[in-house]
């Protein structure tokens, strides 16, 4: 929508209303990753396009409170089995990943809105420095330490030919693609080397141990799983293994089996053999990352939800803030998902 257009129809409220009526018997499901302070050290190391700032995710929070009835998991799971509806405009906050940051910024904003959330945690990634090795390359590179010797070493482990330095975003996108076309068991020998190196950066660990997964949800927050290693499921052998293994640790953590009953597919990738695989193991629902709205009426299968990334990048003003008429043109005028 072109910038004048989309100011006028927000600023008149007329994507509002629009969105009242239309939206008003869909839920919107949205997924943050990274929230940290403008100033936090922690930036040295993150990657922009999955982080916002506290700043923010506050608007995103106000804009939330003014459009939407946030939710939270276990009232969307009784609403879709036939229990109480959910209210008018409903909106479900996600986290993906499991980040330390989760608990210690976006938690306290949350809190002072009264807003429930649900995390998806990588359970392989509790209390690690890093969530995987794709972080961690990202992380080095950002901070200029992805040298030839490292890159060489790195290359060397995976079995392709040796880069170089990795100066460019061109060159780090393209050493990032070959490492991804790897076998899933090569990807996995990355992690401890790359862990080993980023043991510099400030604020680590980054990834929230079990303890504070506890507080999360004693704090009255949800979990869902994330997957072991952050690895695509559809590319394993065993992902029945996968789900299950991560749903166990989970609900250990937890001290309930019955409250882990969602997950998220890392980096969104999914087919339907892999949402049957989890409703097997005793999943309920998945929140993949299928762009859309979700209808509230009731299902009596599986719960696939569509869900919309949060990019801070792309949602910005010129000053830095969030631009709410963007926010709204992304969230209103999605298409409703029929399953
Ligand atoms: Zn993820």
């Amino acid at each position: 929508m072109k910038k004048i257009l989309r100011q006028t129809a927000y600023h008149s409220s007329f994507l509002h209303r629009h969105h009242k009526k239309r939206n008003k018997n869909t839920l919107t499901v949205v997924s943050f990753h990274r929230v940290l302070p403008k100033d936090n050290p922690e930036w040295e190391g993150a990657d922009p396009e999955w982080t916002v700032t506290t700043e923010f995710f506050e608007e995103c929070l106000l804009f939330f409170r003014k459009h939407y009835s946030v939710v939270g998991f276990p009232e969307v799971l009784e609403n879709y089995r036939g229990g109480p509806s959910l209210p008018d405009n409903p909106l479900l906050i996600t986290f993906d990943d499991g980040w330390k940051c989760n608990l210690q910024h976006a938690a306290p904003l949350l809190e002072k809105l009264g807003f429930p959330a649900i995390l998806f945690v990588a359970t392989g990634a509790t209390g690690k420095p890093i969530l995987s090795w794709q972080e961690a390359l990202f992380a080095l590179w950002k901070s200029n330490k992805l040298c030839a010797q490292k890159t060489n070493a790195i290359a060397k482990l995976a079995g392709i030919a040796p880069p170089g330095p990795v100066v460019s975003e061109a060159e780090y996108h393209e050493f990032l693609a070959k490492l991804r076309d790897r076998p899933l068991d090569t990807r996995n020998k990355l992690n401890a080397p790359l862990f080993d190196w980023i043991s510099t950066l400030p604020g680590l660990p980054y990834m929230l141990n079990r303890k504070e997964l506890l507080e999360w949800q004693k704090r009255g927050f949800h979990l869902g799983t994330h997957g072991i290693n952050h690895e695509p499921m559809v590319d394993m052998e065993n992902s029945h293994q996968e789900l299950h293994i991560s749903k166990h640790t989970l609900s250990q953590i937890a001290g309930n089996e019955q409250a882990i009953s969602c997950f998220s597919p890392p980096h969104g990738i999914y087919n339907e053999d892999l949402l049957e695989t989890a409703a097997k193991i005793g999943y309920l629902c998945a929140c993949t990352s299928r762009k859309g709205l979700n209808h509230t009426r009731e299902r009596s299968g599986f719960i696939d939800l569509g869900r919309i990334n949060i990019n801070q990048l792309a949602l910005m003003n010129t000053r830095r803030k969030l631009d709410p008429s963007k926010l709204a043109s992304l969230l209103f005028l999605q298409p409703i998902l029929e399953q």
